[in-house]
């Protein structure tokens, strides 16, 4: 890998980093090394990065913060690619703001609220990036930010789109998007709201996440996803899984839908545990988990990893 770092800083004017750990970009702390770890400077950078990328065949995956990511041990082939310098956010007229993929969601909240726009607040406390959001249709107390969305911008082939949100489809936790797709961005369409009703929801969620949702350890919220009128923690609950450990992965005693890395935790602990979990709800309840969290990477080709738990 290391010629091709060469190569590609011959055209790339971003971040470049070779054999990174995953660990450091992951809220689990897990994870091992991505081949290439790049942060364009902006979008043409990005293009430019990518057509590189498919002339050599390379695989890539696009990132946010980590916050809802388990990569595997055996890390990742090809390229990691995160967007953080894409963090822009523009008011353009008549209740709808702009905002790159890798702006922060509790700043596109505070840049609504200096505006007097306002409705998107359950984002607030949400970790991560829009693009982040948008790829997971992130949300809270029952909503999806995708409901606030008017225009996804996609890079895909090589090409700019821009899409209605109507066009593409989505659901609790999901939006499906094409092999290679890139969120570049979205309009937001909001409400004129009063900036001190605002101020006071972004408060009170922040406020119940530091009381409810302090786990004490790394996490990437909730593991799984609620199924269909039910919620993911109280089936673990009945399984009797609540502070079941695997290595170093353990089922939160705080809430029991957040495995956390309590010390040392690999990505093998986490995926043993979260297997034991679906098995001991399927026993217990007849229902089969579905993970919140994307599982992404190579298996660890090491056998000391593999023989943990
Ligand atoms: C303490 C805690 C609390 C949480 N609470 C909630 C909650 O209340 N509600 C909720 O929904 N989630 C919650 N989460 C999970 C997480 O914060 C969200 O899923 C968040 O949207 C992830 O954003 P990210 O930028 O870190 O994305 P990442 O974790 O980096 O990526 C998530 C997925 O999106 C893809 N992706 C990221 N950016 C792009 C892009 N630009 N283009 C294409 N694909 C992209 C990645 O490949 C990956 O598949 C919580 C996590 C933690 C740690």
């Amino acid at each position: 890998m290391a010629g091709i770092g060469e190569d590609i800083r011959v055209f790339f004017r971003g971040e470049l980093l070779l054999d990174e750990p995953m660990s450091r970009h992951t809220s689990l702390k897990v994870g091992g090394p991505a081949e290439l770890f790049a942060t364009p400077a902006d979008t043409d950078d990005l293009q430019q990065l990518l057509a590189w990328l498919r002339s050599r065949g390379l695989p890539w995956l696009v990132v946010g913060k980590g916050y809802n990511l388990l990569v595997r041990d055996g890390g990742i082939r090809g390229a990691v690619v995160s967007l953080e310098r894409l963090d822009s956010l523009e008011l353009v007229g008549d209740g709808v703001v702009r905002a790159g993929a890798g702006a922060d969601n509790l700043e596109l909240v505070r840049f609504a609220l200096e505006h007097g726009l306002g409705g998107i607040a359950f984002i607030s406390g949400i970790p991560g990036t829009i693009g982040g959001a948008i790829r997971m249709n992130a949300g809270a107390y029952g909503e999806g930010i995708l409901e606030r969305v008017e225009r996804i911008v996609i890079l895909r082939g090589g090409e700019v789109m821009e899409f209605c949100v109507e066009q593409l489809d989505y659901g609790y936790r999901r939006l499906d998007l094409q092999e290679g797709d890139v969120i570049l961005g979205a309009a937001f369409r909001l409400e004129e709201r009063d900036q001190a009703e605002t101020e006071e929801a972004i408060r009170r969620d922040l406020e119940l996440r530091r009381s409810k949702h302090n786990v004490g350890h790394p996490s990437a919220g909730s593991f799984f996803k609620n199924p269909p009128g039910q919620a993911a923690w109280r089936l673990i609950d009945a399984a009797g899984l609540r502070g079941e450990r695997v290595g170093g992965a353990q089922v939160s005693t705080v809430h029991s839908n957040f495995l956390v890395n309590a010390g040392g935790a690999t990505a093998g602990d986490f995926l043993r545990l979260a297997a034991r979990v679906k098995e001991g709800v399927l026993g217990t309840t007849g229902i089969l988990l579905e993970e919140e969290v994307r599982i992404v990477g190579e298996d660890c080709c090491h056998s000391e990893c593999e023989v943990r738990g």
